[in-house]
Parts: structure tokens; C-alpha cells; sequence
């Protein structure tokens, strides 16, 4: 087993645990071959824990769901455009999503600890403690006053992607598409921005991965903080409308933000295919350019684990491992894994975070 955690820029367990017909009941506390992460295989991968986010599916009523709005089209796919989420609705849902992550903090007698601060983090990495960060995908449940924000910030919250592939009160997020830009569609609203101010003023991590471009331009231009991408990955190699331009990514690296690596096969493939069967070298390909482009302190890992098809290479949580040593086979030494694996989010938080 390695002995460098990996801290990891986004997961979708909380949803796959919560929804029945997803994870189809299993445990976080036992081993299990269903979704990517226990805590079973975290410990087997070395997982030191990462951005758990809450994130609200469109309920069955509005008639949308990401396999029916799917259409294939000649070398690509189009998904059509999730409608905006009912804010009572997603209050309602994000907030069970909350709960969970309190008990799973609460029942896995110190394994697992919710952290507010970088200090924290650290520990917690230092102690083989898995450190979880509370993150919204999408602000619907803000509703429309980013003055609800302070209330969550107190509960914990340290990490909001102002939307998700859809549109809210705040801005517009990327539809999926391939291949496609990501300049899909207007920027922030008035109250759009008025979020970021308060996400800066607060200290929240402002998450760009599902923003359009209009949308990732303006909070360049009133953020204070590091511009991050939890989970996309480089247009150039993967032109999916959720994958980052070389402009955008210059943005970044001059703010000295951060991009997550996403496992997804989808937003790694040059094709953009949906397979499993997709080589553990397309996500070195990725981190290689990135690395190049932005440099080794600005790149880090944000897997998607349980909210997306990764590649077999990697399985599950487990494989975390082969991923480091196949990167340490590349030519990544010591030092530069472990900056991937966590030193670079914890830089990142550090900047970003009051405390
Ligand atoms: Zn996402």
C-alpha cells in the first residue's frame, strides 16, 4: 500500500448512499463491489478524504433525467438542458444530504471528520483520518438571497459550486455535450455575483467545474481568491463543454488556483465514449498536460467517485494506489505525487479558507 493519502477534489457518495436505486442500499461502513467508495476501500486506496458534495437531482416529476435527455449524434452526444431545480425542493434535499454526512461523521467513531479549517485538514491527513469536506453542486437551495449562505457557512460549509449543469439563480451551468465549448450561455446574475462576494468574504471555496464560460470569466474578474476547478480536465485533449479551454486554464494558474483531475471516462477520452475500457494512461495524458500548462503546484485529483464511470484500471477507491504508481512509473517523483495527491489542496484551502 502507499503511504501518500490521496485527498480528492470531488465525490459523489453522499447521493449514491442517500438514493436507494443508486446505491442500492449498501453500507459506508462495509465492503461492498457497489459505487467506488466505503470505508472499507477508502483505507485500502489510502484515501485521506475529499470535497463530498451535495447535490440535488431534478426530481422525477419535471420529466428530466440524464439518460432519457441523452442523444447521440454523429462522434458525439448532446444531453438537453436539465430545467432549474424548485429552490423549496432542493433545500429539502440538499438537507438530508447535510444530515447524512453529520452521521457518517458521527457513526464511524472518529474515522471519518467533517473539517472547517486547513489546520484541520492537515490533521486529519497527519492522523489517517478521513477529512471531509462539505460542498454544494449548485446553489438552488440558497434560493434566491446569497444571504443564506452565512447559515450554512456555520454548519460547515466550505466549498459551493455556484451551479450544475443547469441554470439557477446565480448563473448558467455548461449542458453536456461533445464535442462543444464550453461558452454555452449567458454569465452570472446580479445575485450571481453578490455569491461570489459573500463566498470570498465567508471564505467558501468557489467551485468552477460546472459554470459556463461567460459564468468562469466574470468570477475571475470579482474573486478574490484562487480560481479551482474541483473535477474537469483539458479541453484540448477531451473537448467536452465540462472541460477547461487553455485560456482557462492560464486563468487559473495565473490566480494560483487548481485543477481536480476527473476520472470520468466521458471528460477523459479523446472521443469522448462512455466505456470503462478506457486506459489508465488517457488519465496520465490528462495530468501530463496539465502539469505542462499549468504547473506541477496546481494540479490535483477530483476522481467523480460514485457519480460517474472511471476506468477499470482504477475500479473503485481501491485503485487509487495504481494510479500513484503508474504516475511514479511516468516519471513523477516522490515530492511531485505528493503535491497531486493533497499538498496542492491543501495550499489551495489554506489561501482560500479564513481559519
Ligand atoms: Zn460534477
Amino acid at each position: 500500500m502507499n503511504t501518500i493519502p490521496v485527498f480528492d477534489g470531488h465525490n459523489d457518495t453522499l447521493l449514491n448512499l442517500h438514493l436507494p436505486d443508486r446505491g442500492e442500499g449498501r453500507s459506508f461502513f462495509e465492503r461492498s463491489d457497489l459505487g467506488h467508495i466505503d470505508l472499507i476501500r477508502a483505507r485500502e486506496g489510502g484515501f485521506g478524504g475529499g470535497f463530498f458534495a451535495c447535490y440535488t437531482p431534478n426530481p422525477e416529476d419535471d420529466g428530466w433525467n440524464e439518460e432519457s435527455a441523452l442523444t447521440v449524434i454523429e462522434n458525439g452526444y448532446e444531453v438537453s438542458g436539465a430545467p432549474p431545480l424548485d429552490p423549496e425542493y432542493a433545500q429539502d434535499f440538499t438537507e438530508g444530504l447535510v444530515k447524512d454526512l453529520y452521521l457518517l461523521e458521527k457513526e464511524s467513531d472518529g474515522a471519518l471528520r467533517i473539517v472547517r479549517t486547513a489546520d484541520e485538514l492537515e490533521k486529519c491527513l497527519r492522523e489517517d483520518v478521513i477529512a471531509a469536506i462539505l460542498h454544494f453542486e449548485g446553489a438552488e437551495n440558497l434560493g434566491s438571497d446569497p444571504g443564506a449562505l452565512e447559515s450554512y457557512y456555520e454548519a460547515g460549509l466550505r466549498s459551493l459550486g455556484i451551479v450544475w449543469s443547469r441554470p439557477n439563480a446565480y448563473a448558467e451551468g455548461v449542458p453536456f455535450k461533445f464535442p462543444s465549448s464550453p461558452d454555452t450561455g449567458s454569465g452570472l446574475t446580479d445575485a450571481g455575483r453578490e455569491l461570489v462576494r459573500e463566498c470570498n468574504r465567508l471564505g467558501i471555496l468557489v467551485d468552477l467545474s460546472h459554470i459556463n464560460e461567460k459564468g468562469f470569466w466574470e468570477v475571475a474578474e470579482i474573486s478574490n481568491a484562487p480560481l479551482v476547478a474541483t473535477h474537469s480536465n483539458a479541453h484540448a485533449l477531451c473537448p467536452a463543454s465540462r472541460n477547461l479551454t487553455d485560456r482557462q486554464l492560464d486563468a487559473i494558474r495565473d490566480s494560483d488556483g487548481m485543477v481536480g483531475v476527473n476520472f470520468a471516462v466521458g471528460f477523459l477520452r479523446e472521443d469522448g465514449g462512455e466505456s470503462e475500457d478506457t486506459p489508465l494512461k488517457t488519465i496520465l495524458r490528462h495530468v501530463d498536460y496539465l502539469v505542462e500548462r499549468v504547473g506541477i503546484g496546481r494540479v490535483g485529483f477530483g476522481s467523480d467517485f460514485d457519480g460517474a464511470k472511471v476506468p477499470e484500471g482504477i475500479g473503485d477507491v481501491s485503485g487509487l494506489p495504481d494510479l500513484l504508481a503508474a504516475l511514479h512509473a511516468a516519471g513523477y517523483d516522490d515530492a511531485s505525487l505528493r503535491k497531486l495527491a493533497y499538498e496542492n489542496w491543501v495550499r489551495v484551502l489554506q489561501s482560500t479558507w479564513r481559519g
